[in-house]
């Protein structure tokens, strides 16, 4: 199988090349192209030119274009599932959710319209509200759901007349350039252009003086470098960052029926989900039982090959995770007390059993970072006003959750939670009509609905005097 870039219309080599590992192997899955410099200005270039008339396209026919990529990618499900399996480790029915996922995000978009709106009409003028596109997009998506992030950028900038440079993470690009292979021939050249890079490129692609905007999803320690990089030339930006997300489960909950819910929240994708549940403020006069319940879930959970029927977690992304996740569980265990796993599985590949880990507070690494791994910390509270505080005190502010049996209690707790999004009696879910964005350090701006369409386009004001 060979992997090109696309590049105006065209499917190119790199000028260099770059191994794509399969992490629950450690062999190498693909040779892959690596753009240069010089490709990204190409890239950037083709964009800048195919955008007039992209713009000028009626946004019928946008839409059009948009649908028949949903269309080839759920045509190509099995293949694309398979390949991000491989590249990316998740289970193969994760997998095939993520392909459909990312075809019904595309197809959601073509819903959407950007009708002029009127702000006054009077004896004395007319105002009137147009949403226009920008230019060229840098889109930049991280590896953990290397397919859906990136719908959540490309259609909503295709739809409002924008074109787009879009840059997947150097562990994953296989299944973004599979992509590119299918869609060449439905969109004009130029106006969606993939390159990959060696974490070398995005700071190039951001500092880009042709560049109008860079949707970017990552992490918080790079999202700062984009704010950064993107003052010089002013660029528009939208950041999706990290988390460290809080459920807080209340005492009338029944940990049995509840706990398959909170571990699902918190280990699908392996933990390796921006809005996973990364710490668990449990009640005390349900703690014990609920912490046993998740032990048991944990090891009871299948690890292994994604490409393997029945398998539940595949192996985490790439060595350096690998690495920072075993560290913050070997810190954990100092002053924690682990209750299932503990250690890396015993197989070739980057697989971590799952890890529940008791007793452990808040100022310690796995509680106040991001582990973005398979492990959970479960603290212990008395108070609910104390759980909260503890919830609200991270730096991040993406997601969380409440958990009970009364709605009105659950609500009065999920009003004081400050995140972009609190979930009730679930956590996690996204759709492609609700918006979604982070506070604090967690992002900037809002991706999907509306509101995420509107992020790719400038506010324009006619004001007509009478
Ligand atoms: P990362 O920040 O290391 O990389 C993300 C992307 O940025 C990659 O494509 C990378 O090549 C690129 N990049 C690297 N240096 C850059 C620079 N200087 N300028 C511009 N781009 C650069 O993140 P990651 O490790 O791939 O992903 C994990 C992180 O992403 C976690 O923190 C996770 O929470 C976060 N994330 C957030 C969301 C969200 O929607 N809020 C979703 C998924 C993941």
């Amino acid at each position: 199988m060979t992997y090109n870039l696309l590049i105006n219309g065209k499917l190119v080599a790199g000028d260099a090349t770059m191994d794509v590992i399969n992490p629950a192997t450690e062999d190498v899955l693909a040779a892959c192209p690596r753009a240069s410099k010089a490709q990204l200005d190409e890239a950037v270039a083709a964009a800048k030119a195919a955008f007039p008339g992209w713009a000028a396209t009626p946004i019928e026919e946008r839409k059009k274009a948009i649908a028949a990529i949903a269309d080839v990618i759920e045509a190509n499900a099995n293949d694309l599932a398979r390949l991000l399996t491989q590249e990316q480790g998740k289970p193969l029915a994760d997998a095939t959710g993520e392909v459909y996922g990312t075809a019904a995000f595309f197809r959601y978009f073509t819903s959407l319209d950007m009708p002029v709106k009127v702000i006054e009409d009077s004896d004395a003028k007319r105002v009137e509200a147009h949403r226009k596109p920008l230019g060229v997009i840098g889109a930049i998506v991280p590896w953990n759901f290397p397919l859906i992030l990136m719908a959540f950028k490309v259609p909503p900038a295709l739809l409002s007349g924008n074109t787009v440079v879009l840059k997947p993470a150097p562990t994953t690009p296989l299944t973004a350039l599979k992509l590119g292979e299918l869609v060449k021939d439905i969109l004009p050249a130029g106006v969606l252009n993939i390159i990959t890079d060696a974490n070398d490129l995005g700071a190039e692609l951001t500092a880009h003086p042709d560049v109008q905007k860079i949707s970017f999803t990552g992490s918080t320690a790079t999202g700062a470098k984009v704010m950064a990089g993107a003052a010089a030339t002013l660029k528009r930006i939208t950041l999706e960052l990290g988390g460290n997300d809080a459920g807080i489960v209340l005492d009338d909950v029944d940990p049995k029926t509840t706990a398959p819910q909170l571990f699902q929240s918190a280990f699908q994708n392996n933990g390796q989900v921006c809005i996973a549940m990364k710490r668990l403020y449990v009640h005390e006069s349900i703690y014990d039982k609920m912490c046993d319940e998740l032990a048991e879930l944990a090891r009871n959970a299948i690890v292994g090959d994604g490409l393997k029927q029945g398998t539940q977690l595949g192996p985490l992304q790439n060595r350096m995770q690998f690495d920072k996740v075993m560290e913050t569980i070997e810190d954990a265990k100092k002053t924690g007390n682990v209750i299932a796993g503990g250690s890396r599985a015993e197989q070739k590949g980057y697989f971590i059993q799952p890890t529940i880990v008791r007793d452990i507070e808040d100022g310690t690494r796995l509680v106040d970072e991001e582990q973005f791994g398979p492990v959970l910390p479960i603290i212990k509270f008395s108070d609910e006003d104390d759980a909260v505080a503890r919830a609200n005190a991270s730096p991040y502010g993406l997601g969380g959750s409440v958990w009970s049996s009364n709605a009105d209690r659950a609500y009065a707790v999920a009003d004081k939670m400050n995140s972009g999004t609190i979930w009730v009696n679930k956590h996690a879910e996204l759709a492609p009509n609700i918006p979604f964005g982070g506070s604090k350090n967690s992002g900037l701006g809002t991706e999907l609905g509306e509101e995420g369409l509107e992020e790719f386009t400038q506010l324009k004001i006619i004001n007509m005097a009478r």
